[in-house]
């Protein structure tokens, strides 16, 4: 069987696949522990495609408990190259409304104390994080996605919060002074360690809702949260079929070799232990078209 190429972690209100082909299901541990749910990989037109849902089976882990870099790492581990992160966003601008996509191109990151970098603890390395998604690979989601019959804006940048809660109002204006399109709490530091496993990653956002700042009636609450994801979803599962059926490109932006020259610690200091725990990692994935 084939490794996976394409991977997908499915974000609130997309908990699976329903057109998989010949599913198998993966129960792994990484040097980072257990990610947050079994993965699911089957076939999709000719691509190997594994699943994995962020927030666990029955929605049990907050944005702040996601075990992002065992997510990343479990994920690499299986032979996937490329990652789509679906996630569910709050909208900050007008021309985004409730039950349309963004596919952002920039992060702020405003979350605190959560897990970004898989090198520590006796090993240093820095990443560029200038272009934060694969331009190549969102270019193809936004292809997809345009396909889907619902309203998709390409770029914008995607504020992640801690959460759980969702923002104040002056926070939400704040943002939006800043220029932000959308607010979530997953795509960091999900975004950082797909760089770091050289994995190409791009985000689906589904806009669920206005922020605080608009002044609609519907302010943001979990249930309309909720209603518009379900609306939403089955234009996903199309749109991710969309882009499995299509044989993606190669790469063109250097994901796949991001740690080429980051990794600053002298190799004479790289302990056998650092080695085997960030093997998974340092890893290329395997080249060639998904
Ligand atoms: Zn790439």
């Amino acid at each position: 069987m084939d490794s996976p190429t394409l991977g997908i972690i499915g974000g609130s209100g997309l908990y699976d696949l329903s057109f998989l082909s010949e599913v198998e299901e993966f129960e792994l541990e990484t040097p980072w522990g257990r990610p947050s749910s079994r993965i699911r990989t089957g076939t999709i037109g000719g691509t190997r495609v594994a699943f994995l849902s962020r927030h666990g089976p029955g929605h049990r882990l907050s944005p702040s408990e996601v075990p992002y870099a065992a997510n990343v790492c479990a994920l690499k581990m299986l032979g996937v190259q490329r990652l789509v992160s679906i996630s569910a966003v709050g909208s900050l601008i007008q021309e985004a409304p409730p039950r349309s996509f963004v596919i952002p191109d920039q992060t702020l990151d405003r979350t605190v104390g959560r897990r970004r970098t898989f090198f520590d603890d006796g090993i240093v390395a820095h990443v560029g994080l200038a272009e934060p998604f694969c331009v190549d690979l969102c270019d193809a989601v936004a292809t997809a996605a345009q396909a889907g019959g619902l309203p998709v804006r390409v770029g914008g940048a995607y504020v992640c919060i801690e959460g759980p809660q969702f923002s104040t109002r002056f926070e939400s204006e704040l943002y939006r002074s800043w220029g932000c399109s959308v607010i979530g709490m997953t795509a960091l530091p999900e975004a950082r360690l797909a760089r770091e496993a050289q994995l190409c990653y791009a985000c689906l956002a589904m806009v669920t809702d206005y922020d605080v700042w608009h002044t609609s009636d519907e302010h943001v609450s979990v249930d309309v949260v909720i209603a518009n994801l379900l609306a939403m979803t089955a234009a996903v599962q199309n749109i991710v079929r969309a882009l499995a059926e299509q044989p993606l490109p190669p790469c063109s932006r250097g994901c796949a070799e991001a740690l080429a020259n980051a990794v600053i610690t002298s190799p004479e200091r790289i302990t056998p232990d650092v080695r085997e725990r960030l093997a998974p990692i340092l890893g290329r994935p395997a080249q060639g078209s998904a």
